[in-house]
């Protein structure tokens, strides 16, 4: 079966960035299962996988703008250190807080002397992103998976 809208698709990848470095696999771990046209996975991925089936083999370098979207300097702020109360702020860390738009999620990318700097574009923004995928598995998603929006079963929800 080739994958096509409302598929339930398993994939094992590899995730790596321009200089070769792994920034996530599914390695060691379940494949990724997500419900194929309904933007689960990012944008330039879901359109590489179109048409495949299991066993096949892709490698797609996708550009921001079909990923994570690119990098927002509007959303870097800075903080003192003191507004982080007795969590020590390291390079790296995630902490919650409310914004314009509701919750968001900072990553602390500096601590320099009182000075931390939050970045609220997700992690892999700007980043050209080079996915290693193995189709492993297809099968047309069932009315309720479609009716819940997400996958049951073997990699997704028990309910
Ligand atoms: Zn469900």
């Amino acid at each position: 079966m080739q994958i096509a809208q409302d598929t339930v698709v398993s994939i094992d990848y590899t995730l790596t960035n321009d200089a070769g470095e792994v920034l996530d696999t599914s390695k060691g771990d379940e494949p990724l299962t997500y419900i194929h046209g309904k933007g689960q996975i990012i944008p330039g991925l879901e359109a590489a996988l179109a048409g495949r089936s299991p066993g096949d083999a892709v490698n797609v370098r996708i550009p921001p703008d079909e990923a994570y979207g690119e990098h927002d300097p509007d959303l870097v702020h800075e903080a003192q250190r003191s507004q982080f109360g007795g969590d020590e702020p390291e390079v790296g860390m995630q902490v919650q807080a409310d914004g314009p738009d509701g919750r968001e999620t900072l990553t602390i990318v500096a601590v320099e002397g009182d000075v931390v700097t939050l970045d609220g574009n997700h992690p892999l923004a700007g980043i050209p992103l080079t996915f290693d995928v193995t189709v492993v598995e297809v099968r047309l998603a069932t009315k309720q998976e479609l009716a819940h929006g997400h996958v049951h079963g073997s990699g997704g929800h028990d309910h």
